[in-house]
């Protein structure tokens, strides 16, 4: 669970860095920091992306499946609309880049877990 938050803030990190240095940032403040789940290394982010990333830390803490597949391909699904399409447009955003920015072995698990995950439906389908 440490490692998903993990990956989740790092691309709401790329995220908030190519789009929101304009606006004021802080670090980003949730019961997940608290609980020490990222160290002394929370992330600086805008009010509105903090705000979504507690709201994803949430969820992920509350999953009750498992093995938890990856939010993106679950069918569950149970974000509210609006948080899923942030957190779709901000994966549009975050995915590739985190693949240029130093951060490739976390992107490349990630990208590792959706595959596996598409290829467990399409058997389960056969
Ligand atoms: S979207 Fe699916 S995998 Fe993600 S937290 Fe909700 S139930 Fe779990
Ligand atoms: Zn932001």
């Amino acid at each position: 669970m440490r490692r998903d938050l993990r990956t989740l803030a790092l691309f709401v990190r790329i995220y908030c860095d190519g789009n929101h240095r304009d606006r004021e940032r802080a670090k980003h403040r949730s019961p997940a920091v608290d609980s020490g789940v990222y160290g002394d290394s929370a992330a600086m982010l805008c009010a509105d992306c903090s705000q979504h990333l507690s709201y994803g830390e949430a969820r992920r803490v509350f999953c009750a499946l498992d093995p938890k597949p990856f939010c993106a391909h679950c069918e569950v699904h149970c974000f509210k609309a609006e948080e899923r399409a942030w957190n779709r447009q901000m994966m549009r955003y975050a995915g590739p880049r985190s693949l240029t920015r130093g951060f490739a072995r976390q992107a490349a698990r990630h990208f590792a877990g959706s595959v596996r995950t598409r290829i467990r439906r399409l058997r389960n389908r056969t």
